[in-house]
């Protein structure tokens, strides 16, 4: 609406919401983000909603359906427009492209390519809101590139997104009043393409909303050349405000803020997407409370533990992986060990919480000298946290820390057995580590020897027959000094 400081449009946005579904202080859920929602839209109308990416995957409400329900609640939001983040590709981009297909709002990047170049979605939305033209461009992660499982993003490309956006904020400049970039982008600086980078090489962008690196930024942050950044946090804590005033064709006045719980204890959750969120999640329940067996105790797979050091959970996953394979050796990563699993009875929801990747497990024969390097590769870290930690069954070695990455695992046996470089070993993995993931590009060289069906599957089989469950870790990897 018009006010005195020309016409107030309010952008709402939210990013890295990882399916929390449900209201879980400090996470609000998606009833009560739609609670808040619903409040900005009665006090201005003109207001439009934002996502940033990472929002269809990471609890068992999403990979259940393999994200269906996601979009199914995001539709009843009543979003504006999404740009996938790199865990929108976690069910493979044909899946992503089968979801933008059920949403009733754009999916939109600007940069995600086919290999002969042309754009998997469209890259930007011309929005018009009381007569002011908002132009709406998107970016996604490269980092998807090697953050997912290659095959899901085999045949594309995702190209700089400060280049897209140079190209776009030129051609958009002259059709709209406001230029607005959505990312999943992050301020982090490990990142090389992050949105700190793109608004300080692009100038002309008014707001960049931002996602991927669940950065809480309050009030925003002042980028370059005037472009003020949001980006609202991570799993439902936050819902972010940005208010724009535009006068003469142009922004000129602009505010950022996050709306958390707290701010909005008075604010009633939406009853529509409450129901909605509780019938998905009546309908899961009975395939989420199936009990597959018991723990006598906690079974260990925080990401503290698993990605720094071998634990219990690590241990039944490589067995199970090496008994269905009947494997010499199996090694998965500890990154891909996503929750522990509390002493009791285990469900399928705590197995599809722990492994929710989707993941295969694939053999192959490789060398000795090929299972030293990715011994060397999971502790090269070590003690420090690194997402290809190796969780291992078959196989002891040790760590000497005080050699340098790349020479310290030594003592290494295969069974009783000292690792023999020139045999040839059999060896099961995930499908994510046996082309390459989380730098094991030993593996990727060899031809898989063999499928052997869903890593929770194998997990499941594993429980259920009574394969043994460890009170501490094994101890198959171990600190102690060279020989
Ligand atoms: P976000 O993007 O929200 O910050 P993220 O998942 O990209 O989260 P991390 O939580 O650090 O970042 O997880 C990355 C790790 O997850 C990888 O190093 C790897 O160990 C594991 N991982 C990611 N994708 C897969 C996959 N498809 N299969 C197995 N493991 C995976
Ligand atoms: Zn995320």
């Amino acid at each position: 609406p018009a006010s005195t400081t020309g016409k107030h449009i309010t952008l709402l946005h939210t990013n890295d919401m990882h399916a929390r579904a449900v209201e879980s202080s400090p996470e609000m859920g998606f009833a009560k983000i739609t609670g808040i929602i619903n409040q900005y839209r009665s006090q201005n109308p003109d207001t439009l909603l934002l996502d940033a990416g990472d929002a269809v995957h990471g609890t068992p409400f999403a990979t259940l359906v393999q994200g269906e329900s996601v979009v199914k609640v995001m539709n009843e939001m009543g979003y504006d427009a999404m740009v996938p983040g790199n865990h929108e590709f976690n069910y493979g981009w044909k899946r992503l492209v089968e979801l933008s297909g059920m949403m009733k709002f754009p999916l939109l990047s600007s940069n995600v390519k086919q290999a002969d170049g042309t754009n998997l979605f469209k890259p930007y939305l011309i929005k018009e809101v009381d007569g002011v033209k908002i132009g709406i461009m998107a970016f996604s992660t490269p980092e998807t590139m090697y953050k997912t499982n290659p095959t899901n993003v085999a045949g594309l490309q995702i190209t700089d997104p400060a280049v897209e956006a140079k190209k776009l904020v030129s051609e958009l400049r002259s059709k709209v009043d406001v230029i607005v970039g959505i990312g999943h982008l992050g301020e982090d600086k490990s990142s090389i393409d992050t949105s700190l980078k793109l608004v300080k090489e692009v100038p002309g962008i008014d707001v960049f909303i931002d996602g991927h690196s669940h950065t809480v930024l309050e009030n925003g942050l002042a980028g370059d050349n005037n472009t003020l950044i949001a980006s609202a946090g991570e799993y439902t804590k936050y819902i972010g405000v940005v208010d724009v005033w535009v006068d003469g064709g142009k922004v000129v006045k602009k505010e950022a803020k996050l709306v958390d719980e707290k701010k909005a204890a008075n604010i009633k959750p939406d009853e529509k997407v409450a129901a909605l969120v509780d019938s998905i999640r009546k309908a899961q329940e009975p395939i989420l409370k199936e009990k597959l067996g018991e723990t006598p105790v906690k079974l260990e797979g925080s990401r503290e533990k698993a990605r720094t050091g071998e634990t219990n959970l690590g241990d039944l996953l490589a067995d199970a992986m090496r008994d269905v394979s009947k494997s010499d050796i199996a090694i998965t990563n500890g990154g891909g060990i996503r929750a522990s699993i509390e002493a009791g009875t285990i469900t399928k929801g705590d197995i599809v919480t722990v492994l929710p990747f989707g993941n295969q497990i694939v053999q192959l024969k490789v060398t000795g000298a090929d299972v030293l390097a990715a011994l060397e590769n999971g502790v090269s870290d070590y003690p420090q946290s690194k997402g290809g930690f190796s969780q291992v069954s078959g196989v002891s070695f040790k760590i000497d820390t005080s050699k340098p990455k790349g020479s310290r695992v030594h003592s290494v046996k295969v069974g009783d057995k000292a690792l023999d470089p020139k045999a040839i070993y059999s060896l099961a993995t995930n499908d994510f580590m046996a082309i390459g993931g989380d730098q094991y590009t030993m593996f990727s060289k060899y031809k898989q020897a063999g499928m052997y069906g869903a890593l929770d599957e194998a997990l499941i089989t594993y429980i259920q027959k009574g394969g043994q469950i460890l009170a501490e870790s094994a101890g198959r990897i171990t600190e102690g000094p060279m020989p």
